[in-house]
């Protein structure tokens, strides 16, 4: 298939007005938003040094995807998401089918998984105050197009240079990051792994016990950094389901919990803390709580459970996309918490300046980081509404990570 060849994708279509979506559909993938098209127009190479063509192998669906099927991302997000029409998938598995001028890094034939940050070196703009600082996944022109012609933060949320749901996508090299003859079911997972060791990394150790709330792809990956940082940290995941506290427990957690005020006195039996209970709330305290909650749901219940687990000056990372919700937040000024939240990957300092995906890439390639297990479904590209489906009934379907899979050219 040449540059200017036609190529497979799902298309999403947001030119449709959401509220028609939302009324019409009450939570299901919105019939007209997402639709299979055999004939789109492959992504041409922006007119700037470095840019490759890769033909897509494997691709996952995030929960960020699914908002985006389902008609429910943040409204005041929007700002960053201006696309009308838009190829899903940022967590790519990809062969480099042409590589275009100035590129050194790759060559056509490698296989790479793709860190989908598009920041002012991609765009083509000089590096923003946020860049140069070190942080470019928090780009401080994620709204702006420039060079790369992406109206999104990240790849995968633009058809203009295509996403994982499509068989061709153009990427920059610097995005790219070589994966031999790693099975796919493990590459797949750099991406998702990167923003559970850069959550990680969020903690400068202070103690020794560590909340994991959400056992769903991202807490799992997330879960497995904190053991690979820190050997000997106590780690609680709280979630339900027997399915996803066993594959908690592989991935590094010490134990696992039902979600619950329980988890209080739970935690308190455990490691002799003291509960106490408020007269009027329903969840009580734990005085000499945890040092740390990496919360990766965002949702009340579970943020309001982590304020209430935390000791004095710990810390509540945020790692779920929390929207509008409605949270005591008393705890945080009166026990002098640090609500911390987190995004992407990228340069760690604590990696002496190297890239969180190129950490992660190391990890997937030694068979002890244990994450075999994680992707439990490979659909085809034509099935993406089986796919979808399946993804969003979660772990009470046995899904963790879900994925589509390109047909071989
Ligand atoms: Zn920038």
């Amino acid at each position: 298939m040449s540059r200017r060849g036609m190529m497979r994708a799902v298309l999403a279509d947001l030119s449709i007005p959401r509220y028609v979506l939302t009324a019409a559909t009450r939570g299901r993938v919105p019939v007209g938003l997402l639709s299979l098209r055999d004939n789109l127009p492959a992504p041409t190479l922006p007119d700037a040094p470095g840019w490759v063509l890769l033909r897509t192998e494997l691709a996952g669906i995030c929960g960020s995807d699914l908002a985006v099927a389902h008609a429910k991302s943040s409204p005041v997000l929007s700002a960053f998401y201006s696309a009308r029409r838009q190829i899903l998938g940022h967590e790519i598995v990809a062969v480099v089918q042409e590589i275009g001028p100035g590129v050194t890094a790759v060559e056509a034939g490698d296989r790479v998984v793709v860190d989908p940050v598009l920041s002012c070196v991609h765009r083509g703009f000089a590096p923003c105050r946020t860049c140069r600082d070190g942080f470019p996944y928090v780009c401080e022109r994620f709204d702006q197009p420039g060079a790369a012609r992406c109206q999104s933060p990240t790849q995968g949320f633009d058809a203009a240079l295509g996403g994982g749901w499509g068989e061709l996508i153009a990427a920059h090299e610097t995005q790219l990051h070589r994966v031999g003859a790693m099975p796919a079911r493990r590459a797949v997972l750099a991406e998702p792994a990167s923003i559970g060791l850069h959550a990680a990394l969020r903690w400068p150790r202070r103690g020794d016990r560590a909340v994991v709330i959400g056992p769903g792809t991202i807490g799992l990956l997330t879960t497995a950094a904190l053991r690979r940082l820190h050997p000997d940290l106590d780690i609680t995941v709280v979630g339900p389901g027997a399915f996803s506290q066993e594959m908690a427990v592989r991935a590094g957690a010490t134990r696992t919990m039902d979600p619950g005020p329980q988890v209080v006195e739970a935690l308190a039996g455990l490691h002799g803390g003291r509960v106490i209970r408020p007269r009027i709330s329903r969840i009580p305290i734990l005085e000499q709580g945890v040092d740390v909650v990496l919360d990766c749901v965002g949702l009340p219940g579970t943020i309001d459970l982590g304020l209430h687990l935390l000791r004095p000056t710990g810390m509540l990372v945020l790692v779920g996309g929390a929207g509008r919700q409605r949270v005591d937040w008393s705890l945080v000024w009166n026990r002098q918490l640090t609500v911390q939240g987190t995004v992407n990957s990228g340069p760690e300092p604590a990696l002496d300046g190297r890239t969180t995906m190129s950490r992660v890439v190391e990890w997937l390639a030694d068979p002890s980081y244990p994450v075999d297990d994680l992707v439990t479904h490979v659909f085809p590209l034509d099935r993406w509404r089986a796919a979808l489906s399946a993804a969003a009934a979660g772990p009470r379907a046995r899904a963790i990570k879900v994925t589509l899979r390109s047909p071989r050219e």
